[in-house]
C-alpha cells in the first residue's frame, strides 16, 4: 500500500455537522429528528433525514415532510470551534490539508504511511480520534484522486470509512448515481435523467461532445471527465493565494447608477463567496476600470478590518468605482470592471456570536455585519448544494434588506 498510485487521497467530511454538534450539546436531541435553521434548514440530523428532509430545503417544506421536527438555535461559534478541532487533528497526520468547507478537508497522506500505516488505517485512526476527543462522527473516503475520495466519503455515510482500491476503481465509480459527481445538482441530474442517464458508467458511455451540447461546455467537459474517472487535481494547502478577483468584459456600455450595481454586485458575490469558501478576509479591495481605447485605472482602499461579506464588497467597490469616474470626466464609456481582494487573513466562516463583527453596514438602513454573515452564510449552503444560479442577491437595490428573499431574510433575523 501507499507509493504514488495508492489510495493517498482522504476525503474527511463531518456528518449532518451542524445537527450533530447540536445533539452533542444537548444529550436531550439525540436519536431525535432535528434542523439547524429556521426558514431554510441549514443542517438536519440523519433522524431527520430519514424523513427526507435535507439541508437548503425550506423551514416549511421539512415541516410538511417530518412533522415532529424540532427546530434548534444555531451555536455558530461552537461549530467553528469544534470544526477547527477536528482540523487540527487531520493536521497531524500530514501538513497536506485543504480545507474546503467548515466541516471538510482533503488529506494527501502519500508521505505519511511510513509513520502512521496505509491510508485505510490513517482514515480509520482519524475518525477513532474525532470520535474520542471532540464526540462528533465523521466519514472518510480514500482514493488515488480526489473526486473518488469525495465520492467515497459519501458512500460511506453515516459514520463510516470507504477505501477505493486502485485496481478496481471503474467497478466501483460506474454503477453509483450521477448526482455524487462533482459539480451535478438536482437540475443537472434531472436533465441527464431524460436522456436516460442515470449512473456514472451511462454519463462516462455518453460522448463529451453531447454532453458539452446539452449542459454546456464547462460543465458538460468538467463532468464528462469526472465519470470518465480523470481527475488529476493535487490536495492543495490552504493559505497560499495572495489575493481573489474577478472581472467582467462589458464591451461599450455608459456607467448607468443601474449597471455599476448589477455588475459590481454580480463581481462582488463572485470574489466574496471564493473568500469565504477558502475561509479568509481581506483588508485591501482594489477596483480597475477599462476605458473605450484600453486605458485603464485602478483605485485602492485598504481598512484595518478584514472584510468577506458580499454586500460590504459590493458597496465598497462601489464607491471606489464611482470615485474612479468622477476623477475622470472625459471618460464616457467603459469597456471592463474589476474587482479583487487582498492583504487576505484567515477568517473563520461564522461568527455570528461575536459583538464585533468586521463587516459593519455602511449605509443607513442596511443589514449589519451580523446578518450580512447570516446572509452570505445561508446562500454558501444552498448553492453548495442546488448550484451557484439557486439563489442571488437580487441585482437592483442592494442596500436595504429587503432585497434578500424572505426565506434568507427570516434566517438571518431567526439567528441573531
Ligand atoms: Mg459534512
Amino acid at each position: 500500500m501507499g507509493g504514488v498510485n495508492g489510495p493517498n487521497i482522504l476525503h474527511a467530511d463531518l456528518d449532518a455537522f451542524y445537527a450533530s454538534v447540536e445533539q452533542l450539546l444537548d444529550p436531550s436531541l439525540r436519536g431525535k429528528a432535528i434542523a439547524v435553521g429556521g426558514g431554510v434548514v441549514l443542517a438536519a440530523s440523519y433522524e431527520a433525514k430519514a424523513y427526507g428532509v435535507q439541508g437548503g430545503m425550506s423551514g416549511r417544506r421539512a415541516r410538511e415532510l417530518c412533522p415532529h421536527l424540532q427546530f434548534v438555535g444555531g451555536h455558530f461559534s461552537q461549530y467553528q470551534q469544534l470544526a477547527d478541532r477536528v482540523m487540527a487533528v487531520l493536521g497531524d497526520f500530514t501538513p497536506h490539508v485543504q480545507r474546503i468547507s467548515i466541516d471538510e478537508a482533503f488529506l494527501d497522506v502519500a508521505g505519511s504511511t511510513h509513520l502512521f500505516g496505509p491510508p485505510g488505517v490513517i482514515a480509520q485512526r482519524i475518525r477513532q480520534r474525532v470520535r474520542d476527543e471532540i464526540g462528533l462522527p465523521i466519514s472518510v473516503g480514500a482514493a488515488a484522486t480526489k473526486h473518488l475520495a469525495k465520492i467515497a466519503s459519501q458512500v460511506a455515510k453515516p459514520d463510516g470509512l470507504v477505501v477505493v482500491d486502485p485496481a478496481h476503481e471503474l467497478e466501483f465509480l460506474q454503477p453509483l448515481p450521477v448526482s455524487l459527481v462533482w459539480g451535478i445538482g438536482p437540475v443537472t441530474q434531472q436533465r441527464l435523467a431524460e436522456r436516460g442517464i442515470r449512473t456514472i458508467g451511462e454519463l462516462a458511455a455518453s460522448p463529451t461532445d453531447s454532453l458539452e451540447q446539452f449542459l454546456g461546455r464547462a460543465l458538460g467537459s468538467k463532468v464528462g471527465a469526472l465519470a470518465a474517472n480523470r481527475d488529476h487535481r493535487k490536495v492543495q494547502p490552504n493559505g497560499r493565494a495572495g489575493s481573489v478577483g474577478a472581472q467582467s468584459a462589458l464591451g461599450r456600455r455608459f456607467p448607468t447608477d443601474e449597471l455599476l450595481r448589477s455588475v459590481l454586485g454580480h463581481l462582488a458575490d463572485r470574489v466574496a463567496s471564493r473568500l469565504r469558501a477558502k475561509q479568509r478576509a481581506g483588508r485591501t479591495v482594489t477596483v480597475r476600470v477599462r476605458f473605450v481605447g484600453m486605458k485603464a485605472i485602478t483605485r485602492s482602499r485598504t481598512s484595518d478590518a478584514p472584510l468577506s461579506t458580499t454586500l460590504t464588497l459590493t458597496e465598497t467597490a462601489e464607491s471606489l468605482v464611482r470615485q474612479a469616474l468622477v476623477d475622470h470626466p472625459d471618460e464616457h464609456e467603459i469597456t471592463l470592471l474589476a474587482i479583487s481582494v487582498s492583504n487576505l487573513v484567515d477568517q473563520p466562516v461564522l461568527q455570528m456570536e461575536l459583538p464585533v463583527l468586521p463587516d459593519e453596514a455602511t449605509r443607513p438602513g442596511s443589514p449589519t455585519g451580523a446578518a450580512r454573515w447570516a446572509i452570505d452564510h445561508s446562500m454558501d449552503e444552498v448553492r453548495r448544494r442546488f448550484g451557484r444560479a439557486a439563489v442571488g442577491y437580487a441585482a437592483v437595490a442592494l442596500s436595504p434588506m429587503a432585497s434578500v428573499p424572505d426565506e434568507f431574510r427570516e434566517l438571518a433575523e431567526h439567528e441573531l
